[in-house]
């Protein structure tokens, strides 16, 4: 029988355990992290209310858009599979005296507990790390209440995604270390968009994340053929 906590691979769980200590130096292995939280911030805000919402972040890590979004006055649970990205992520919220209810576990689990009860649910960089992404995305759906909102971010699977993503960002530009990201593992905005509206999802906005060399600058825009994130909305019940 295919278990809750299944959809995880191990070896990438292992890769953040192994680098979690790093995870809040701003000029460490999650720099680029550091760097695109307050964009997508930014993006989540133009389309939902953070304030009082209560949100669950899937794939939190060491919390970096979690304690973002604790400041901005939401009620925030912050769930993972990499134990200590998590132990990480519990020290580091006394800092900033930030009260998330951080867990380990899998969306599938979260979702077969607490369904319908979440107003938003953010799972940003995370889906390209997990064998099965449309199972995750199927748990986001079920986690928000009718009417909820839904922010995933991820890389396209396209030549220049590669060119950019892991040629560019792995090896010249070193931004993240090697072997952080799988190529095959990456997903075509069509593919995130088909498993959305199969798990009852609309699509309300996208947008692309842009990396420009020579001023080292990220910026969001048209374009969603490295980068990006998409916004869906589950139906308002009847
Ligand atoms: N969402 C955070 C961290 C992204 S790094 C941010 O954008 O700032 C990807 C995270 O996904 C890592 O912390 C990794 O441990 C986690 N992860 C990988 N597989 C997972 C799974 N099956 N369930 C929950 N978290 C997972």
């Amino acid at each position: 029988m295919t278990s809750v906590r299944d959809n995880v691979d191990p070896a990438e769980v292992a890769k953040f355990d192994a680098l979690a200590s790093r995870w809040w130096d701003p000029a460490g292995e999650f720099r680029p992290l550091h760097e695109i939280n307050p964009l997508r911030l930014d993006w989540i805000r133009r389309h939902v209310t953070l304030s009082d919402a209560k949100i669950v972040d899937i794939g939190c890590g060491g919390g970096i858009l979690t304690e973002a979004m604790a400041a901005a006055n939401a009620s925030v649970t912050g769930i993972d599979m990499a134990e200590a990205p998590l132990a990480v992520a519990r020290l580091h919220q006394h800092e900033s005296n930030a009260q998330i209810d951080y867990r380990q576990a899998t969306a599938e689990e979260l979702a077969a507990s607490e369904a319908g009860t979440y107003d938003i649910v953010t799972c940003l960089e995370m889906l390209e790390h997990v064998p099965d992404p449309a199972s995750v995305v199927q748990s986001c759906a079920e986690l928000v209440k009718p009417g909820g909102h839904i922010f995933f971010s991820t890389i396209n699977r396209n030549p220049k995604s590669f060119m950019f993503a892991i040629i560019g960002a792995e090896y010249v530009l070193r931004l993240l270390p090697a072997g952080t990201h799988e190529y095959e593992k990456f997903i075509r905005p069509s593919e995130l968009e088909e498993w959305s509206r199969h798990a009852g999802l609309e699509l309300k906005a996208s947008i692309g994340m842009h990396y420009n060399p020579l001023n080292k600058a990220y910026t969001l825009g048209d374009g969603l053929d490295v980068n990006y994130l998409l916004y869906f909305q589950r139906p308002a019940d009847e």
